[in-house]
């Protein structure tokens, strides 16, 4: 449990006698770009529900930081504690620029009250001018977002999270439908990303987990299958019978 970011154990989510996820243990360390990847129905999204605190555990425990109990915290608490989540699809405001976006997000983390009576602090901004840096936007600063491409909306609502300084971010498949050249751009913000943030991924792309995981989970049927580095999750048996040799 020492030095891990997230710390599962035996952790059962049930839906009307059904296990989504049976007694799965697993554990995530600091600063991994993590790749949660296996069939559909193997209970990966399952899982971010229960980190981000959408869904309660059955049974078990997981634990952030080696000492938050998720199970007992509310989603919103989650998220002042730094766990943030994207979901596939990109939620930004298409009638607010790029830069307000972002300044919105910031404001909003502050709380509402802040949000409506604050200004941006010249610090805030200079926070908000490197997060357009790091999401390589700064060129469409002033373009509303609705104008921007597909990449682009994905990369500015991973810079909202950004912006409000998480400690773990979750993704679901942040490079679904993308161009091969966003899909890298996307790659190398969550490798710069992982630097100072713990991130971890569900995806099904399986170009993208060879090129940039650092460690990939394998699931199956609510369990982990299969640990490791790319070289080592290719090569096991279990996972070329259950998901590979699909
Ligand atoms: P994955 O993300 O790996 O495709 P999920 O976590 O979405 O898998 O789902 C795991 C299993 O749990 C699936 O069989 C799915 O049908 C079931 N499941 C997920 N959510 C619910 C729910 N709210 N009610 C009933 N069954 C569910």
């Amino acid at each position: 449990m020492a030095g891990t970011v997230i710390y599962v154990e035996n952790l059962t989510v049930s839906f009307n006698g059904f296990k989504a996820l049976n007694q799965m243990n697993f554990c995530m360390r600091y600063g991994e770009l993590h790749f949660l990847i296996g069939p559909n129905g193997a209970g990966k999204t399952t899982l971010l529900d229960v980190i981000c605190g959408k869904l309660k555990p059955t049974r078990g425990r997981v634990i952030f930081k080696e000492e938050v109990d998720i199970g007992k915290r509310q989603e919103h608490d989650l998220v002042n504690l730094g766990i943030s989540r994207k979901f596939q699809t990109p939620s930004v405001f298409t009638d607010l620029t790029v830069y307000e976006n972002l300044d919105l997000a910031l404001r909003r983390k502050r709380g509402i009250l802040s949000a409506l009576f604050h200004k941006t602090t010249p610090a805030e901004e200079e926070r908000i001018i490197a997060t357009l840096e790091n999401i390589r936007l700064t060129d469409k600063i002033h373009v509303k977002a609705g104008l921007l491409s597909h990449g682009e909306k994905q990369r500015l609502e991973i810079g909202m999270l950004l912006v409000q300084d998480p400690e773990l971010l979750l993704l679901d498949e942040p490079v679904a439908g993308l161009t091969k050249s966003e899909r890298q751009k996307i790659g190398e913000l969550l490798q710069s990303i992982s630097q100072r943030c713990s991130v971890l991924v569900v995806e099904h792309d399986m170009g993208f987990v060879r090129q940039f995981a650092q460690r990939v989970t394998v699931m199956h049927e609510g369990k982990v299958l299969s640990e490791g580095n790319v070289a080592r999750i290719q090569s096991d048996p279990k996972v070329i019978e259950v998901y590979l040799g699909r």
